[in-house]
């Protein structure tokens, strides 16, 4: 059966109704048998009554009278010694003493007695009430303890001629309270949740909708503003090259210019290969939420061969690493943490003040594995540390410019290591210096 809402609700409501119809047949057949006892109580009480004022033979011919010809209620008539005088469903004379029968013993202590058992004469299950008459003689009756089916029987068409129509109902029912509950879930316009007047019980639903759609608003936002980031990224060195290459071209330039031209349309071609090659890395990075095939990556070697590439810029500015490797491995992807480290030494050397230091350490901590890069740099203003991650922010344009940043590096660190697992925290103060710790989970197993 196809899941619908339709069918769902018609099975609980037939569901429903099958459960309190045995509900009530169970309840109902539960106070029948209280009250067979409850009659068999009064009527051995009436009986004694009746015959107390004759004789045994007269009393034992009334009782005939009444209750010879009963399928549903037995009589016996017991002497004081509990020898049966008189049973309307057995032979008297046959019958056991039945002195020790509880409701005999009973009666015959405090004038009445009751018990519930299986019959020895009759071989079912009974009730038994006695009376004692005043000459000591004992009248009991009995009846089946156990509730004729021949009664249910007798409800069974009614019952199924009833539950017939319940079922026939539950279909044009169904289908109306379907289309009832439907009809306002099918006219809201997912993409304008917040006017929508709905279900209480669809607020959570509806709650976690508008969140995507505002996910999805802040998702569309970010890559409208960074195609037109890139774009001008893009055109800005382009420009340059294209204007140095007319005026070579158009023989605008000197000769003695023609070598200084030539090496600012290297370096901006350079600047624009950094950033293809950025963009190129992000782009990949917005494809995997987390790393597919992790291995175990030696954070210390992969430090050091960042170290190794930046040594001669570096060297440049003056600036000097201090670095004590030890093997420690984190599991992820090697090449992903190698940019991690180069993105970060790289604006550790960009951002220093000439003569500068670096203190790489690498290493476990109570938190994980961590890695922290520690430059006495011109440092990030607190209203920035929040923002440095996002692409293409800069604290200083021109400055970032001027040393060849392309304001991705950061947001390519934010990525990778949450492809990782791994947490980032900036601490810096301006004109000191910047310290940046990665922690990678210790099991970093996911
Ligand atoms: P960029 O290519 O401009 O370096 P990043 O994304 O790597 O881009 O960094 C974003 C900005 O954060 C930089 O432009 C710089 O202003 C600031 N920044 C990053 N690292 C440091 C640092 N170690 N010291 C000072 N400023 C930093």
């Amino acid at each position: 059966m196809r899941k619908t809402i339709n069918n769902s609700l018609r099975i609980f409501v037939i569901s429903a109704v099958l459960l309190s119809t045995i509900l009530m047949l169970i309840a109902y057949f539960m106070q029948f048998s209280i009250n067979r006892i409850e009659d068999i109580k009064n009527m051995t009480k009436e009986a004694g009554n009746c015959v107390e004022h004759y004789d045994q033979e007269t009393s034992i011919d009334i009782l005939k009278n009444l209750y010879g010809d009963s399928d549903d209620v037995r009589v016996t008539y017991i002497n004081p010694d509990g020898s049966v005088a008189y049973d309307s469903k057995s032979n008297a004379e046959e019958m056991e003493n039945h002195l020790e029968r509880p409701e005999v013993q009973n009666a015959l202590k405090v004038g009445v007695g009751e018990d519930d058992r299986h019959s020895i004469t009759l071989g079912e299950k009974n009730y038994y009430y006695a009376v004692k008459l005043s000459d000591g003689s004992i009248l009991r009756m009995s009846r089946s303890a156990n509730v004729e089916f021949g009664i249910l029987l007798g409800f069974l068409p009614a019952l199924i001629i009833i539950l017939l129509i319940i079922i026939g109902l539950t279909f044009p029912v169904s289908k109306s309270l379907t289309k009832r509950i439907m009809k306002p879930i099918n006219s809201i316009d997912v993409n304008d949740i917040g006017k929508v007047d709905i279900y209480e019980e669809l607020k959570p639903l509806f709650e976690r909708i508008a969140d995507k759609n505002e996910e999805k608003e802040e998702a569309e936002k970010i890559r409208r503003e960074f195609t037109a980031n890139v774009s001008h990224e893009l055109k800005t060195p382009l420009t340059t090259i294209s204007g140095y290459a007319q005026m070579i071209n158009n023989g605008m330039a000197r000769s003695e210019d023609i070598k200084e031209f030539g090496s600012k349309i290297e370096k901006e071609a350079g600047r624009l290969l950094t950033l293809i090659d950025d963009i190129i890395n992000l782009s990949n990075l917005d494809e995997r939420a987390h790393i597919e095939n992790p291995e175990l990556v030696d954070l210390s070697a992969v430090t050091e061969e960042a170290i190794c590439i930046l040594e001669k810029a570096a060297k440049e500015r003056n600036v000097q690493i201090f670095f004590s490797r030890q093997p420690i491995f984190v599991k992820g992807n090697s090449t992903l943490i190698g940019e991690l480290v180069y993105n970060l030494l790289d604006n550790a050397i960009k951002y220093n003040k000439e003569n500068g230091k670096i203190t790489v350490f690498v290493g476990e901590t109570t938190d994980g594995i961590e890695l922290s890069v520690r430059d006495t740099g011109i440092g990030i203003p607190q209203k920035d540390t929040e923002r440095i991650f996002e692409r293409f922010y800069r604290v200083d344009k021109s400055h970032s410019k001027k040393v060849g940043g392309t304001g991705l590096g950061l947001s390519i660190v934010k990525h990778v290591c949450a492809c990782h697992n791994a947490t980032i925290n900036v601490k810096s103060i301006v004109g000191k210096g910047t310290t940046i710790n990665v922690v990678f989970p210790k099991d970093n197993e996911k």
